[in-house]
């Protein structure tokens, strides 16, 4: 097997399927053609390709190479797995993309129901936008079905027990650990959140806690109260102005360029494209204001940031590929500065950065709540395949950890491939220890002191090299923990 060859396809295949991904997602393109880039590179889903490369990985003895041997299998086999279901993921990509619904007599795209829900102060105009969204969701849940099964048959061709199995040797990420590390969020938390959800219900969206739905959250994280103080026209300079007080060029010497042009098929949440690491990251985003758009392009900045001065000269695997939670890190790293009262004071121009701070804690708490429950129901959903009644596993733990009724329909749609929950609530924990760690070393404000830069700066330039378990254990801060990120938001929403 030429394992250089494997490093070049792969090398040329993301770039492709990155440039894809940007041209449909930010409107310039209607129809997606990522299956006929995976057929283009049909070796890099070859069962194959994957086995000698997990074999070459087992051999391996210098560590170096044995850790991107493992980074690449790991590729390869979830790549398999992508190739077998690749038209029927395109086929349910245009299905949904073309699917509209009814609102007030008019068609709208299914794909824009969430943006009409949370900016519907009417609360039975949105309840029907609601049900009528879930009902088209719901049509598509015999395809998600299909694709999650070709999955599963795929992963025991590859002689893996099952998906979970896979995910788990190929990743080296402990799921039921993970779990058991996860689940007290839900229990040390639930009396604050408890509280302060009846106190946003009630006071900002009118609802009695005890009838509460889905898309009343919706509403209400959509905090409209905010948008006079978080106006889209001074976002890009209070992200970009710490950054060079930080010593960091918020574009990356150019390598970073912003689309924010408007299109009306642009996608409205703002992403990046990573046609070239770190040479060509592509920034896009829609800036209309208000909580939820400046914790967007923060989070994304944060990804671009970290892609943009990875270091040239790392292995593809390490520049690629790797653990994904440690981009979420500082991804979570930049969005968090929406709970830094400095930052909203200094840069925002608050004078009163108190409500936003608090408000932004309480959705970074609400959405840890919902991956702890996710990674729950994921991993039952995965260990009995997809059946009818993974659907009331899936809205009692919503329900549980989310405190409102919740929609059964989404069983299958709110599903991330390849347990990637699991980089998320990694990177959560992660990024707080990190912060404590700013905080002790650069002052409270570290973001606005110019000795954090080259510290971020030697973090980000090693791509994904390393795990975050990695990168913990090598900063001293000893294993993942979930005390500093449930004493953080508890300070905050003190
Ligand atoms: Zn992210």
């Amino acid at each position: 097997m030429d394992l250089d060859r494997i490093r070049d396809d792969l090398e040329q295949f993301a770039e492709a399927l990155s440039r894809e991904e940007y041209l449909t997602r930010a409107g310039l393109k209607d129809e997606s053609r990522a299956a006929a880039i995976r057929e283009r590179f049909a070796s890099l889903g070859s069962r194959t390709t994957f086995e000698k490369a997990r074999q070459a990985a087992r051999e391996a003895s210098e560590p170096d190479s044995a850790h991107r041997l493992r980074f690449l299998a790991e590729f390869l086999g979830t790549n398999c797995v992508e190739y077998q279901v690749r038209e029927a993921s395109d086929r349910l990509t245009t299905a949904e993309a073309g699917r509209t619904i009814a609102a007030d007599g008019e068609g709208i795209l299914l794909r824009s129901a969430e943006v009409r829900i949370k900016n519907e102060s009417d609360r039975s105009r949105r309840a029907s936008l609601e049900s009528a969204r879930l009902a088209a969701v719901a049509e598509f849940s015999t395809l998600r079905r299909e694709i999650l099964e070709r999955s599963r048959q795929e992963v025991e061709r590859l002689g893996f027990a099952g998906y979970t199995a896979f995910c788990q040797e190929l990743s080296g990420i402990d799921f039921a650990g993970l779990r058991e590390l996860t689940q007290p969020i839900l229990a040390r938390s639930l009396d604050m959140y408890r509280d302060l959800l009846e106190w946003y219900l009630r006071r900002r969206v009118g609802v009695e806690p005890s009838a509460a739905r889905r898309h009343d959250l919706a509403r209400l994280f959509r905090a409209p109260e905010f948008d006079a103080c978080l106006p889209p026209d001074t976002l890009r300079e209070a992200a970009e102005a710490p950054l060079r007080r930080m010593g960091i060029d918020p574009q990356a010497g150019g390598r970073i360029r912003v689309d924010d042009a408007p299109r009306p098929k642009k996608t409205p949440r703002a992403f990046v494209a990573t046609p070239r690491i770190p040479d060509e990251v592509i920034l896009v985003v829609r800036p209309g204001g208000g909580p939820d758009d400046y914790t967007a392009f923060l989070h994304e900045l944060g990804h671009a940031l970290h892609f943009a001065y990875t270091d040239p000269r790392l292995a593809v695997e390490y520049r690629r590929l790797g653990d994904a939670s440690v981009t979420e890190a500082f991804a979570f790293l930049l969005d968090g500065l929406l709970q830094e009262r400095g930052w909203l004071r200094r840069f925002v121009g608050l004078s009163q950065p108190r409500d936003v701070q608090r408000f932004a804690a309480f959705h970074k708490l609400w959405f840890l709540r919902r991956y702890a429950a996710k990674l729950a129901y994921e991993l039952i959903l995965h260990d009995k395949g997809p059946a009818q009644s993974c659907a009331d596993v899936y809205r009692d733990l919503l329900a549980g950890a989310t405190l409102v009724d919740w929609p059964r329909e989404l069983y299958l749609a709110d599903l991330d491939p390849f347990f990637y929950a699991a980089r998320y609530l990694r990177a959560w924990i992660f990024e707080a220890q990190l912060r404590d760690l700013l905080r002790k070393r650069f002052d409270e404000e570290w973001y606005r002191n110019d000795r954090t830069g080259p510290y971020l700066l030697a973090l980000w330039e090693r791509g994904q090299r390393h795990t975050v378990e990695e990168l913990a254990g090598e900063l001293g801060l000893g294993p993942l923990s979930l005390d500093p990120l449930l004493a953080q938001i508890s300070a905050d929403l003190a």
